[in-house]
């Protein structure tokens, strides 16, 4: 069981339309009980939703998150795209950085912190993803792949940022399996180590569902989870939730 206040983001990636908009009733009704009151519910669903979750969540405490978005801040010819400005007009507060399914598509460590950067002047909150390939973890890289992660990704971001670090191991997201838990621990501590001033939020992100989320949720020092493919399941979501507090 615990007491402290967490981050439940839902990444709902490239899935949903608008008849998805009635699934969501179900956890409306549950963000408006006392079984949520220490913690967050944020969507990010893709950008031709935005605006409408935004519209269904206006009389409850869900926030909005985007999954991606332009390393300019500007308005620009960049067909196909969309700025921080633009997510935070339609109701966004959030925005997920460096997913390891943009980093394969070649995202580099100076893009995502073009990105961030651009995201901070929309004053949007940034959930800045990392994690190792299978192979890094296999070759004990995994330490020194998040170090530059760490490194490229924040160069010349103020100390001061409210930021959530996402940890999502590549070899767990989608596949069912999630790391050991003294592993987890000990990744987690290394991570807000690599801060000297202002920690972090860090959430954990891979695989997380109703069961494997009572060994997940005893890593004390997470702040909370990015789920993927449960989240696009309302029952799902909220066991999840509930079952973190319980
Ligand atoms: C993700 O892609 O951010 C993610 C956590 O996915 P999944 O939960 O489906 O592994």
């Amino acid at each position: 069981m615990t007491n402290k206040y967490m981050y439940f983001i839902a990444n709902w990636k490239m899935y949903g339309n608008t008849k998805s908009l009635n699934t969501l009733d179900k956890v409306i009704k549950f963000s408006k009980s006392k079984e949520i009151n220490k913690g967050r519910l944020i969507y990010c669903p893709p950008f031709t939703l935005l605006s409408s979750f935004s519209k269904k969540f206006q009389n409850c405490l869900i926030d909005i998150g985007a999954q991606n978005c332009h390393e300019s801040n500007d308005y620009g010819p960049h067909t196909g795209f969309i700025n921080s400005k633009m997510l935070k007009n339609v109701g966004a507060n959030y925005v997920i950085i460096g997913h390891s399914e943009n980093r394969e598509k070649g995202e580099t460590d100076k893009i995502i912190n073009q990105k961030i950067q651009s995201a901070i002047k929309a004053k949007l909150k940034i959930i800045f993803c990392i994690g190792e390939t299978l192979k890094q973890k296999k070759n004990g890289k995994t330490k020194s792949v998040l170090r530059k992660q760490i490194k490229y990704g924040l160069n010349k971001i103020s100390k001061k940022t409210n930021l959530f670090i996402a940890y999502e191991p590549v070899w767990s997201i989608g596949t069912g399996k999630i790391p050991k838990m003294k592993d987890l621990e000990q990744t987690v501590k290394f991570i807000k180590s690599n801060f000297k001033e202002k920690k972090p939020k860090i959430l954990y992100g891979g695989s997380v569902n109703p069961n494997n989320i009572k060994y997940l949720k005893t890593i004390k020092e997470l702040d909370g989870f990015l789920i993927g493919g449960a989240s696009q399941n309302s029952k799902k979501f909220i066991d999840i939730v509930k079952k973190t507090y319980n």
